[in-house]
């Protein structure tokens, strides 16, 4: 998954225009940029690259989501349909616009179930949030239904997806709106960034604005901007764009490395049938940031990890289940309800309920998933290493 593996004379060339002209600033100082604005070409990138009409720039893919649920109107007392197993930034940026996140199970696609989206509906749902968790997506057509069906807004966590596509289409470019992340471990990396993508010019304006203070970004003097509604500052720099604009250059690159890495083992753990894999909703689309898969039982799997970690060779593969930061049982936090600034009684009550709900069609699946991480620099003889002993472990822990 990491851009940041390629480090190297693309980056810094982009950097070197911005270190010589000295203007770090997205906004503003139009003579003394000299035509350059990194930020800006990037976001004209972006929007070629994933086929959106817009793009806005942001800090990080958790202030993407912020803006964009801000921007879709959601807020006090909204619910925001959101997986059981992703990022803790998805359930952040929820409660920082005033929304409760409905924490809902996934199924073997490792994102949202379908079925269970529609039970946890209520008067309340007003958007459907979908992680398409490592490198590959939800079920993008019965959910698209379910909004249409309820009149809900469809945004898009593609933060670990970018270059996966869902039926010939860009992840993040299919709902009312989509995010990345572009901090140093995704796909693509600005050493921290994100941006918000959306076809809905409405939506687009509004994350402009909110992302810089509220300014309206009508004229050419900073200081005489409106202020419409009030805003916040999410702005990305011109050095981080520079970096992003080298590696969205290289993508195509990133994309076709992880591809044939990630056939190859798979190929490897196919010789062990008891091992199987992560349903994907459009096998041509996935992005291959990872190869998921799973063990008949959870013993087995944890057996398998123990295993792994006493051989010195777990790096690299994820047990989300005991993960702290991508699945609901670790998250303390948020069954407590420990926020530093004080939510409304109302609101703390809702979050720690959804929190504190039982989560065992997700625990059935995660208790047995593991996640191998894809890096762009394996060369073919380490991948057959790595791919024989992972086999090894598993056929000892399965007496196979
Ligand atoms: C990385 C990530 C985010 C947040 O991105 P940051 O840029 O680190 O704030 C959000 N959602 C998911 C699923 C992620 O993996």
């Amino acid at each position: 998954m990491p851009g940041f593996e390629t480090w190297g004379a693309e980056e810094r060339k982009e950097l070197q225009d911005v270190l010589d002209n000295g203007i770090l600033m997205r906004y503003g100082f139009d003579g003394p940029r000299k035509g350059i604005w990194k930020a800006v070409d990037l976001e004209k990138e972006i929007c070629k690259t994933f086929g959106t009409k817009y793009a806005q720039l942001v800090s990080s893919g958790t202030a993407a989501l912020t803006t964009a649920l801000s921007a879709l109107g959601v807020g006090y007392g909204d619910e925001v349909i959101t997986p059981s197993f992703t990022f803790v930034a998805s359930f952040e940026a929820v409660i920082s616009v005033g929304a409760t996140p409905v924490l809902v199970d996934v199924d073997d696609t490792l994102t949202l179930n379908p079925e269970a989206v529609r039970k946890a509906i209520t008067p309340k749902t007003k958007c459907i949030m979908p992680v398409h968790m490592c490198g590959s997506m939800a079920d993008l057509d019965a959910l698209k239904e379910i909004c249409k069906e309820f009149n809900l807004v469809l945004l898009e966590d593609a933060c670990q997806s970018i270059g996966g596509t869902y039926k010939g289409q860009q992840l993040g470019s299919i709902g009312d709106a989509g995010t990345f992340s572009f901090d140093f471990v995704k796909t693509m990396t600005c050493g921290e960034g994100g941006v918000v993508m959306t076809n809905r010019e409405d939506v687009y304006i509004k994350s402009d604005g909110y992302s810089d203070h509220g300014h309206d970004h009508k004229g050419v003097d900073r200081g005489a901007d409106l202020h419409p509604f009030v805003g916040y500052n999410f702005r990305i720099s011109e050095l981080h764009a520079a970096v992003g604009l080298a590696q969205i250059r290289k993508l195509p690159q990133f994309l076709a490395t992880q591809k044939k890495h990630h056939t190859q083992l798979k190929n490897i753990l196919s010789q062990v049938p008891e091992v199987s894999f992560r349903r994907i909703p459009d096998p041509q689309g996935d992005s291959h940031t990872f190869l998921s898969w799973f063990l008949p039982t959870e013993e087995q799997t944890r057996a398998v990890v123990a295993k792994l970690k006493e051989q010195g060779i777990l790096a690299g593969n994820f047990y989300w289940y005991d993960n702290n930061w991508h699945y609901i049982r670790k998250w303390d936090h948020l069954k407590q309800g420990i926020t530093l600034n004080a939510l409304s009684p109302e609101h703390k009550a809702a979050v720690i309920a959804q929190a504190n709900k039982e989560f065992k069609a997700s625990d059935a699946i995660m208790g047995r998933c593991i996640s191998t991480a894809i890096s762009l620099t394996w060369t073919e003889q380490l991948i057959e290493e790595k791919g024989s002993k992972l086999v090894a472990v598993i056929r000892e822990v399965l007496g196979s």
